[in-house]
């Protein structure tokens, strides 16, 4: 059992592919901490917080036994051990596939096909489910790693694994069959604590945070100049939720207009406002965005 010291504690992945982003996102929120893989322990210097690094494997459990009050993970992982903890946000990292995939020449061409045949894969609980779902009956041959080999070493006909671009797979002879599960990082809490009233308050203050530094990803925040008659069209051009913000200027002829724009439509945006006569753009990253 690990010392309790009256402090929040939040498990992140020790080591892997969601460390990064997990770091990264909780700096997002401005806290401030060291991260070293090899303690377990870091405490945050301006909040009442610890960051836990574990296996990603442990932290539903540990979630779910209010060792951790809250952990960054996997939703494949939730699924696979049932865990009965609260999802509060998805995070937008860490996105995979749990896929079933089968030898190149397999003639298998439909779900139903897979009857009789030996899946091999570290996700015993949700491949069944989804067999149960299907109504198929197949083997599932349960792995502790390195599935994309079991089909060549015979162990397994095919294999149901995590995939993100399938390359693993491609390279020992396999192709995608058809995916069982769409994953990415979730934030869960332990539903007791989100009923106590003393830590609450905290967790609602990170919540915000999170919310805000999530929603301002991929968004960037502009500023220009327009002449007055353009107002309506450049309102058009702009896709913002909220209307932009326009502000007199001290020529009466001109405004300034300020407006959020995704990352992903801002070059076509910027081109379709310079034609619309706006000048002096300004684009500004944006860090939080609080509702
Ligand atoms: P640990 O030592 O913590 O048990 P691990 O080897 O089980 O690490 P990683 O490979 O780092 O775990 O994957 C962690 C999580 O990252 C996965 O559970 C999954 O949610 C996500 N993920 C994203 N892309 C992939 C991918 N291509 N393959 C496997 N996991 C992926
Ligand atoms: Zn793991």
């Amino acid at each position: 059992m690990l010392a309790t010291n009256g402090r929040m504690k939040i498990a992140i992945q020790r080591s892997g592919r969601l460390t990064d982003d997990s770091v990264n996102l909780l700096r997002a929120c401005g806290l401030s901490f060291e991260f070293q893989k090899q303690s377990l322990y870091s405490p945050c210097r301006n909040f009442n917080l610890d960051i836990l690094a574990i296996r990603d494997d442990d932290i539903p459990e540990y979630v779910q036994d209010g060792v951790a009050d809250m952990g960054i993970v996997g939703e494949n992982i939730i699924r696979e051990r049932n865990a009965k903890v609260e999802v509060l946000e998805t995070l937008g990292f860490g996105g995979c596939r749990l896929m079933i995939s089968i030898p190149q020449r397999s003639p298998i061409r439909k779900i139903a096909d897979l009857r009789g045949s030996r899946i091999g894969t570290t996700y015993p609980n949700i491949l069944k489910t989804f067999l149960k779902t299907n109504k198929v009956k197949a083997e599932v041959i349960e792995l502790s790693g390195s599935v994309e080999l079991a089909p060549s070493l015979d162990v397994a006909d095919t294999i149901c694994d995590l995939v993100s671009t399938g390359t693993t797979a491609k390279m020992n002879g396999l192709k995608p069959f058809c995916t069982v599960l769409e994953s990415q990082a979730v934030l869960i809490a332990n539903p007791a604590i989100l009923r106590d009233k003393k830590k609450k308050p905290d967790i609602d203050r990170l919540s915000i945070r999170l919310k805000g530094s999530l929603e301002a990803r991929g968004k960037r925040y502009l500023m220009m100049n327009a002449p007055v008659q353009s107002i309506s069209r450049i309102k058009e051009i702009l896709p913002s939720l909220k209307s932009p913000t326009i502000v007199p200027l001290a020529d009466p002829n001109l405004v300034a207009v300020h407006s959020v724009v995704a990352e992903d439509v801002f070059w076509d945006v910027m081109e379709k406002l310079k034609k619309a006569g706006a000048t002096g753009i300004i684009v500004v990253p944006i860090e939080t965005i609080i509702q």
